[in-house]
This record gives structure tokens, sequence and C-alpha cells, in this order.
């Protein structure tokens, strides 16, 4: 048992089920961080983010408790909804350049028991590292028929000799190499710190050059210099006749977004960590998550240089709000990922181990039970109960 002081953390329940999961995640950390240690604890403070911020606030991302997650620079957050097509940002985008919160990490891993599209789901062991704060989320687009639109078109006319048509909306799209340097510099730090094998780098720099080909171009550059001697590319194997990096050296490739789609179908044990910019790292993080069964069980920590934040990688589920319905695997995951973000691993691993072993026994929540004979199908609560149960026995 290891001992040591206490730690506050901030949370944050969001909408639909949020409150839910989020229940059952503090539940399962504060039995973990028990079990796992003499005397330290985790002193919980709320903050409204969300639906819950207009009844205390008056609005859904109130300076208030922004100023609180910049002080404290931790944040357990239950999901937020964000209207599709017109009407306000995302909080979940605007949250993560408030806090410049540049990597996306998401393991994606499968838990033996849960029904998988794959023959031999046990070969996905993966994490995405999606940079988080470029690319089309940037926010800079025009609806077709708006004044902006259309002095952008009569520049792009006059000084570019670019015509575009009156019907089109605009969305600008922006690669930095400061912003890839850094997200890359991190993959490569997250690898060199969990043993991981390989960083592929995916792109569609084939069609869009200057931004995902550069996204490529300074991926490397930045990840090879921080894995030195460390690093063996595709390149450098090929050369030697090899297909295998020698051991204790991480092999650094690069795949087009479509092959990497295909390829991490096909051979999902190829790959181990996945760098890639903010688009592709979306759409390949829930294709990730179907290979394990449901999103619903994969968490996700957003880190900057002076803050974190960590959450399951799905929604608000609004259908299942309020009904003692939703699996709170992703955000239980989220909360393992802040205790190790806090050096806090003897909890963490117990947090893993019990999940597991809750789920391989065959108590798993509706989503899970779905295609699956012979499981006992429990609500949040008492999944949340088993998972306690287990981590104490
Ligand atoms: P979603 O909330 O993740 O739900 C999509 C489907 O995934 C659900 O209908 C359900 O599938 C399944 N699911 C997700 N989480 C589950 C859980 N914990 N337990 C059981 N099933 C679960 O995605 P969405 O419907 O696209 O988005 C809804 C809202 O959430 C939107 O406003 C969106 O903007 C927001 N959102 C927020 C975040 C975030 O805060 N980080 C992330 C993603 C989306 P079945 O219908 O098959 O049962």
């Amino acid at each position: 048992m290891a001992s040591g002081k206490s730690a506050r953390v901030l949370f944050a329940k969001g909408d639909g089920i949020g409150a839910e999961v989020i229940g059952s995640s503090i539940a399962v950390i504060d039995s973990a961080v028990e079990a796992a240690y003499s005397g330290r604890r985790i002193v919980w403070e709320e903050v409204f983010l969300g639906d819950s911020a207009v009844e205390e606030f008056g609005k859904r991302l109130p300076e208030e408790s922004l100023s609180k997650v910049r002080e404290r620079g931790l944040l357990l957050k239950g999901p937020l909804r964000t209207p599709v097509g017109g009407g306000e940002r995302s909080l979940n985008v605007a949250l993560r350049m408030e806090l410049d919160l540049y990597a996306n990490i998401r393991p994606v891993r499968y838990f033996a028991g849960v029904d998988s599209p794959l023959k031999r789901p046990e070969a996905v062991d993966l994490v995405i590292m999606r940079e988080n704060t470029d690319d089309l989320y940037t926010g800079i687009e025009w609806r077709h028929a708006s004044r902006e639109a259309a002095a952008l078109r009569a520049f792009l006319k006059k000084d570019l000799g670019v015509v575009l048509p009156s019907d089109a909306g605009i969305g600008i799209k922006l690669i930095s190499r400061f912003k890839t340097r850094r997200v890359a510099r991190m993959a490569a730090a997250y690898a060199l710190s969990n043993s991981r094998r390989s960083i592929t780098i995916m792109h569609k720099g084939n069609i869009m050059k200057y931004t995902e080909g550069a996204f490529r171009e300074w991926a490397y550059e930045a990840v090879l210099e921080r894995l030195g001697t460390k690093a063996v590319t595709e390149e450098q194997l090929a050369e030697r006749g090899a297909v295998k990096a020698p051991k204790g050296r991480i092999l650094v490739n690069d795949r087009i977004a479509d092959n990497m789609f295909q390829q991490l179908i096909a051979k999902p044990g190829s790959y181990d960590i996945i760098l890639a910019p903010n688009l592709n790292g979306d759409y390949i993080s829930d294709a990730a998550g179907a290979l394990v069964g449901n999103i619903g069980v994969l968490g996700s920590a957003e880190i900057g240089d002076s803050a974190a934040m960590f959450e399951a990688v799905h929604g608000t589920a609004p259908k299942y709000a309020g009904r003692n319905v939703a699996d709170p695997i992703g955000e239980i995951m989220a909360g393992a990922m802040m205790l190790e973000h806090l050096g806090w691993k003897e909890a963490a691993g117990t947090i893993r181990d019990a999940v597991d072993r809750v789920v391989k026994s065959g108590i798993v929540t509706q989503d899970l039970a779905r295609g699956l004979v012979g499981v006992k199908t429990v609500g949040t609560k008492e999944f949340t109960r088993a998972v306690q149960k287990a981590i104490d026995s």
C-alpha cells in the first residue's frame, strides 16, 4: 500500500447520462483509492458546465467554472450536448480551446467477454493520440449566403484567381507546425513512458498536401527528434530487409487515412499508437471503439501544458438519461486515466482489474449484453456496486 497526500479534483456532471456515469466513476475511484493507499483520498468539488450551469449561472460555459478549472488544472467531466447545425458552438471544443488541451489520448483495448465484430478482438490494444486544437475544429467557417463568404469569394477571385461557387459554405482547414510538433512530442513521450511498440502517423497528405501532408512531415520530424536512437522507421527496416523493429526500438511509420481504416479493421494487432490530426483522430477513435464492441467502454484524456481533463469518449446518449441503463465503463476508465495522471498507478490498475473481472464474470449493462448469451444484465448502479465489490475482494 502506498501512502501520501490527498488530491483536490473538480468534476462536472455534464448533460444526459452524465450525472449517472460521473456518479459511478467517482464511487469506483473512491473505492480504488481507499483499497490501494493508506490515508489518501480525493476531495471532490463540483463545477457547473452545460445544462446544470444554465440553472446556476444562466449560461452553459460560465467564466466561474472555467476559471476554477484553469486554477486547479484537473477535471473529471461528463458528456456535454451540442446542437447539430446552427446555434451555439460545441462546449467540448470551446473547453479544449480555452484550456489549450492539445492532446486527446484514447486508449482502446478489448474487455474479455464483450461481443465484437472481430474474430480476434484481443489483438486490439491501441492508443489514439489525436491533435485537439487545430484543423477544421478551429471553427473558421461561414454559411454560403453570408457577407463573410461573399467577401472571401471576392478576395479569392480578385487576388488569387480562384472562383468558388456561390452556393458553397466555406470552412478553413488549419494545420500548424507548432501544434503538430507539440502533440507529436507528446506521442513520443507517451510511447517511451508506457513502453509502446510503434507510432503510426495518420494523414491524408496525398490530397491535402500543405495541411495533412505537412502534418506527416512535422510529426515525423518531432517524433524522431524526441525518440532519438530509440526510433526506427519503416524505411530503415526496409533498407535492411527487415519487417520487425529490433527489441527496445519504437517503430515509426505513417499511413494514408483511408488505408489506416482498412488496416485497423484487417490487422488491428499491427498498430499501437496512432497519431492523427483532429478530424482523422475523431473518426478513427469511434471506428476503433467499434472493434472492441462499444464506444461506451472507452475513456479519454485531454492534456495540455497547464490543465488536464478526463472523460468518457461517448456523448450524452439522451434516450438513456435518468433510466439507470447507461454503461459507466467509459467514465470509469477516464477516472483510471486521471489517477495515472496523478501518479496513483496502483489505484488505476485496481480499477482496470476490477472492471475486467466483473465483465468477464458476465455482469454487464444492456449495451454490452446485446449479442451475448448467459450474461446478467444490470443497471448502472448495480454494475457500479459490482465493480466496488470486486475492488474490495
Ligand atoms: P452518444 O451520446 O455517444 O450516443 C450514441 C449511441 O451510443 C447511443 O445511442 C448508444 O447506442 C451508445 N452509447 C453511448 N454511450 C453509451 C453508454 N454510456 N451506455 C450505453 N450506450 C451508450 O452520441 P450521439 O448520439 O452522437 O451524441 C449525443 C450528444 O452527445 C450530442 O449532443 C453530441 O454533441 C454529444 N457528445 C458529447 C461528447 C462529449 O461531451 N465528449 C462526445 C460525443 C458526443 P444505442 O442507441 O445503440 O444503444
